[in-house]
């Protein structure tokens, strides 16, 4: 199916949806919202550079270089219209992981380890139900497009070598 229709029903699946029923933003300020410079912002799935297109006057899309299939870098500029937040930003702090044999997980990003007071302990059960099973249903359903597919399996190798790197707290 077209990844831009298959984007819209994922980003409709995690329109309500939150990591907590309470308003996490209070546990950390919002740190998953506060990029230090103009490298740090979310990597874009394909086509959602075609869907924030319109989205300027918050948001810069840069292009990534060397990445394979990832290859925009959304960053913003102030608070989104929270309608129009990237895929990235609505499953965080989870992600979603292909193994070496195509099976398709949802895990906790490694990445948010350091910055996510729902990640340190790397369980899952820091985190809504409700909101595990919409992002489960999201990524279940943009996988199923082959370019999208093949972003999550290159994205997964590099978690891979990310969880080598040595975590201190
Ligand atoms: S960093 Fe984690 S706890 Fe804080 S707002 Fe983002 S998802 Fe919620
Ligand atoms: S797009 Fe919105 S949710 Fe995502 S980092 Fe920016 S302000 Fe935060």
């Amino acid at each position: 199916m077209d990844k831009i229709v298959l984007l819209k029903m994922a980003y409709s699946i995690l329109e309500k949806v939150t990591p907590t029923r309470l308003d996490c933003g209070k546990l950390c300020d919002k740190a998953c919202c506060q990029g230090e410079d103009e490298d740090t912002g979310m990597i874009l799935y394909p086509g959602e550079e075609k869907l924030l297109a319109s989205q300027s006057d918050w948001l810069i899309i840069n292009d990534l270089e060397g990445l394979g299939p990832l290859k925009k870098l959304a960053v913003c500029k102030k608070p989104c219209p929270r309608s129009m937040r990237p895929l990235a930003c609505r499953v965080f702090p989870l992600t979603p992981y292909l193994t070496e044999d195509d099976i398709l997980l949802v895990k906790i990003d490694p990445r948010a380890r350091g910055m996510c007071p729902l990640a340190r302990t790397m369980d899952k059960k820091e985190l809504d139900p409700n909101f595990i099973r919409a992002v489960r249903k999201a990524i279940n359903l943009v996988a199923k497009n082959h370019e999208i597919r093949a972003y999550i399996y290159f994205l997964s190798r590099m978690l891979d070598e990310y969880e080598k790197q040595p975590y201190f707290v």
